[in-house]
């Protein structure tokens, strides 16, 4: 064991922080092991056979491509659920949890109709639904690939939701007549200037389509979202978005010109505007 976490840490000190490393190390013998960071400790003298230590080896490989450790383990928690990664979706932020619980509060003991639009792995719709029992669910995305991990998820966590297939850019979605109290939706944001502050393991593996926008045009999901949400939503429901915390002004009087009422900016953990509700009542 002891042989395995030095190999680990002598691997990826040069790249990694000290805490990275610490919870890297967790989740690879969580997953390789099955083991918890006590049993560890208490096997602390155990030798590892010799295809466990391959198999970590390999992980290490991956690591010191910057290759996401989600990825590589195909898994990840979101609101203290597990769901499925894979280079089609974006892997859960912890921002997003945030929005998460902006939305459980608000509709706390209520049985919501929700829309989410891209949802990638399905986190948000999926973390809502367990946690408002009585809600029900839709989801749309552009990629297939990305619904059908959203559909491994919603299985995973014995959750209904009904997927479909999207392209709000070009104004494809399901033409029914359905109304939903919340729509939500964290749809890329991150203009093609910003992509160069990035990370490697962001821009190397993470799906482009799901994180970026053109300069030109930073807000045009938020305005499309926001006419579908004209329509769709029930008078008394909310729209709520994840935002990039360049544009919390610019789509807070997007929304208030598209006749939008209670319009709410708020902060991240880490002070930074990253989510909007707004309504549209018009008291
Ligand atoms: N928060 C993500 C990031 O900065 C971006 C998510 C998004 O574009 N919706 O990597």
């Amino acid at each position: 064991m002891q042989v395995a976490k030095n190999l680990i840490s002598h691997s990826l000190s040069p790249l990694y922080s000290k805490e990275e490393i610490e919870s890297i190390t967790k989740l690879i013998f969580e997953k390789v092991l099955g083991l918890t960071r006590l049993q560890v400790y208490l096997n602390q003298h155990e030798i590892i056979s010799a295809a466990n230590l391959a198999q970590i080896k390999e992980i290490l490989n991956r690591l010191s491509h910057f290759e996401p450790i989600q990825y590589i383990l195909g898994e990840t928690e979101f609101y203290g659920l597990k769901f499925i990664v894979n280079q089609a979706v974006l892997i859960p932020r912890p921002e997003t949890e945030e929005l998460v619980e902006w939305i459980v509060n608000d509709f706390k003991n209520l049985s919501p109709k929700i829309l989410d639009i891209g949802t990638g792995s399905g986190c948000i719709p999926i973390s809502l639904l367990k946690n408002l029992p009585e809600a029900l669910a839709e989801a749309w995305d552009i990629s297939s690939e990305a619904l059908d991990v959203a559909k491994l998820n919603a299985s995973l966590n014995q959750v209904d939701i009904g997927f479909c297939y999207a392209d709000v850019l070009n104004s494809v979605f399901p033409e029914n007549q359905k109304l939903y109290d919340i729509i939500v939706s964290n749809p890329p944001y991150v203009t093609q200037s910003e992509q160069s502050q990035m990370l490697k393991n962001v821009t190397d593996y993470e799906p482009d389509m799901a994180l970026f926008i053109r300069d030109s045009d930073p807000l045009v999901f938020y305005r499309l979202i926001a006419d579908i949400a004209c329509s769709r939503l029930k008078t008394d429901g909310n729209l709520y978005f994840e935002i990039n915390e360049r544009f919390g002004n610019e789509v807070v009087e997007l929304l208030k010109s598209k006749g939008f009422s209670n319009v709410v900016l708020k902060k991240d953990i880490n002070g930074k505007d990253r989510m909007v509700k707004a309504g549209l009542k018009s008291s």
